[in-house]
């Protein structure tokens, strides 16, 4: 049995003003060197953790994730050694993934070469805009200049390697305009890019209306296409062969074990979320054990299971769901899905936009 691993790291330079994933700006060297000391621990024992939980006495690692926040303000070579442990012995090495998102200030030789060393072999880099006055607005603390020469030095280390852009921040041009705005990353090299529209709940004022940020999306869409990277989810985009495959492995329902402060798992039944923030109780408590463990029946996993595929273009397979069938052939006749055979089902470009609500109707 593979596992797909997430590790979060709660800890960056500073808060950007469209950010709400659960973060922190104020740490300190020492707050980051217990937190990596606790998951250095976590990782060491999770291999028995797993073992007994999926009844394989040698799970492997299929994909490693490590998202924030920022992992790289944090020294990740203590992880070196629990790390190489659950390489050793791997079956599946050729097909193994571990990925960090980098910001692009924390883009350094030094630091590459940290991440090569503890085994990393992709990088999602956070560019957000490649407009200066947005890149300000946002708090990111750099310019477009900045992100290019950073997205260089990646690609020097790492040809697996993409950016994440987002539109619909107020007064961005490239929402109006990006396949224009965006054409200097024809140059980049860019393997993936995500591309997401701004989800609005610190309530920034000017924010353009939902149909202004969908034809934006087409127009990145069509750009994107145009230098090679195909859509192969809602929000993602990549030179075939290059999809994220820890992504996806979630996205087809497979399980996730998560680490660290605010992550979450689905283990089997279970579906687990870690211990948030800090209390005055337990303030030095940083990570560790799932805090809150639900267990869902057989037929709302496999639900959860399948409806996830729906986001990506393998498509939904109904033949466990029949009554899912009238919505599905509804939609179908309103040309938000298509049908492939007796019982797969795909979002059409237009289902892309309204995806959420199609979910919505079949849970
Ligand atoms: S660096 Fe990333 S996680 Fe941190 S505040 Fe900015 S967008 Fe949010």
């Amino acid at each position: 049995m593979a596992a797909n691993l997430y590790v979060h790291f709660p800890f960056c330079r500073s808060r950007c003003s469209y950010c709400s994933l659960y973060s922190r700006a104020n740490s300190t060297a020492a707050d980051r060197e217990r937190y990596i000391e606790s998951i250095r621990v976590e990782l060491e024992s999770l291999r028995v953790r797993l073992s007994s939980t999926l009844t394989d006495p040698n799970p492997t690692l299929k994909t490693l994730y490590f998202g924030g926040g920022s992992p790289a303000l944090c020294d990740l070579s203590p992880l070196r050694v629990p790390l190489k442990q659950w390489k050793k012995g791997q079956t599946c090495f050729p097909l193994f993934e571990f990925t960090v998102e980098l910001h692009p200030l924390d883009v350094t030789p030094a630091k590459l070469d940290e991440l090569k060393s503890i085994g990393v072999n992709r990088i999602s880099m956070g560019v957000q805009s490649l407009d200066d006055a947005t890149l300000r607005a946002m708090g990111r603390g750099y310019t477009a200049s900045d992100a290019a020469r950073a997205f260089a030095l990646v690609k020097s280390h790492f040809d697996n390697a993409g950016i994440d852009l987002i539109l619909g921040y107020p007064g961005d041009p490239t929402t109006r305009n990006a396949e224009a705005l965006l054409a200097p990353l024809a140059n980049w090299g860019l393997r993936h890019c995500s591309v997401y529209s701004l989800q609005n709940e610190r309530g920034l004022k000017g924010v353009p209306d939902d149909e202004t940020v969908l034809d934006g999306i087409k127009s990145a869409a069509r750009f994107l296409k145009s230098i090679g990277l195909e859509r192969y989810e809602i929000s993602n985009y990549a030179t075939p062969g290059f999809e994220c495959r820890h992504n996806l492995a979630v996205w087809r329902g497979e399980d996730y074990v998560g680490l660290g402060e605010g992550a979450c798992g689905r283990i089997g039944l279970a579906r687990t979320r870690n211990w948030w923030g800090q209390t005055p109780q337990n303030p030095n408590k940083h990570c560790g054990s799932a805090t809150s463990v639900e267990t869902v029946s057989e037929k709302e996993d496999l639900k959860e299971r399948t409806l996830f595929r729906l986001r990506t273009r393998d498509g939904i397979d109904s033949s466990r769901f029949p009554e899912w069938r009238p919505a599905l052939d509804r939609f179908v006749a309103e040309g938000l899905l298509t049908k492939i055979g007796e019982s797969v089902y795909r979002l059409t470009e237009r289902g892309t936009e309204v995806c959420d609500s199609i979910l919505e109707e079949l849970v």
